[in-house]
């Protein structure tokens, strides 16, 4: 079914929903004018009503839930699939060229670089699909230990630098001094490179993007990434925590992605007692992306 099929089978059952319970207000008013009089029926009667419109309430709840979820499984699987299949077919296409015909030194050069990125974006995908695996799992332990925060920011900010080419000045760091943070090292770094690279990768062409560090008071940090990019609307700066959610409009369709990012931030965030949140002044206005993380005792 498409996503307009869809949003008429939503409208349809609220509006079945809906009735129902419209039609059984209706009829237990003209009930209650009836048999007023006999007190215990009445009350039964109220009872009943209740128990009914509260069903058919958590039903429709229920439906319109399942039909969101489905919709989403849609996208993140159309997501990932396109995500895995354009780095295999670019490396293969350059595989094929240079086994069947002879290429120059420097060409050459040029097809392994290609290839390499190619290889770090398909390494990424699965490594973002399998951190969501164990970010939904509470089987999953923290391996917690005392972390430089310092440290693992500069070495996610020159990652992304390297990944994107953005000359030194479109991507600043300014930290707030040393801190040392409790937590998973490896969950907190992929939370921290996942905001930095979401910062750039949503930014048009000109990246302008500040990353800096601040200590809340003595149990709490956090780190801040600013960017002049498209801005979020404000009714959607919650929604894109959630698990495949990506902003729907030209975006989505102009800059790739599985909406798996946010969702791994914000469960790393959970696990370690801090939180993540972000703020916009609506599109064209930029966002903040905020991380919050307990400091070590
Ligand atoms: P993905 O980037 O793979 O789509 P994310 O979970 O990282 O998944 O992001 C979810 C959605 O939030 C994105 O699709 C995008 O619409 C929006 N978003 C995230 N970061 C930014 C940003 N810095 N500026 C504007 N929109 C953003």
């Amino acid at each position: 079914m498409d996503a307009s099929g869809r949003r008429k089978s939503i409208a349809g059952i609220i509006a079945l929903g809906v009735g129902l319970i419209s039609i059984l207000i209706v009829l237990y008013i003209g009930w209650i004018l009836l048999n007023w009089r006999t007190g215990i029926l009445l009350f039964l009667g109220v009872l009943l009503v209740l128990m009914i419109s509260s069903g058919i309430l958590l039903n429709t709840i229920f439906l319109v839930r399942e039909i969101r979820r489905n919709e989403q499984h849609d996208a993140f699987i159309n997501a990932v699939t396109h995500e895995l299949k354009t780095p295999v077919a670019s490396i293969r296409l350059y595989l094929e060229t240079l086994q069947t015909r002879p290429v120059e030194e420097a060409k050459r050069k040029e097809f392994y670089k290609i290839m390499l990125e190619d290889s770090d974006r398909l390494l990424n995908t699965i490594e973002q699909v399998l951190r969501t695996g164990r970010a939904g799992s509470s089987s999953h332990r923290l391996n917690p230990s005392r972390i430089d925060l310092d440290e693992v920011v500069r070495s996610s900010v020159e990652r992304v630098r390297n990944l994107h080419r953005v000359p030194v000045d479109g991507l600043r760091y300014v930290p707030c001094g040393p801190v040392t943070v409790w937590g998973d090292l490896d969950e907190v770094r992929a939370a921290i490179t996942n905001l930095i690279d979401n910062a750039v990768k949503y930014s048009s062409a000109q990246v302008n993007v500040t990353v800096e560090t601040e200590k809340l008071n003595e149990r709490f940090v956090v780190m801040r990434v600013k960017d002049q990019g498209p801005g979020i609307p404000k009714s959607e700066l919650k929604r894109v925590f959630r698990r495949f959610y990506r902003v729907p409009g030209p975006l989505a369709s102009r800059v790739k992605g599985t909406g798996l990012g946010l969702y791994i931030v914000r469960s790393v965030a959970k696990r370690h007692g801090g939180r993540a949140w972000a703020e916009s002044e609506g599109p064209g206005h930029g966002s903040t992306f905020a991380l919050q993380l307990p400091i070590a005792k």
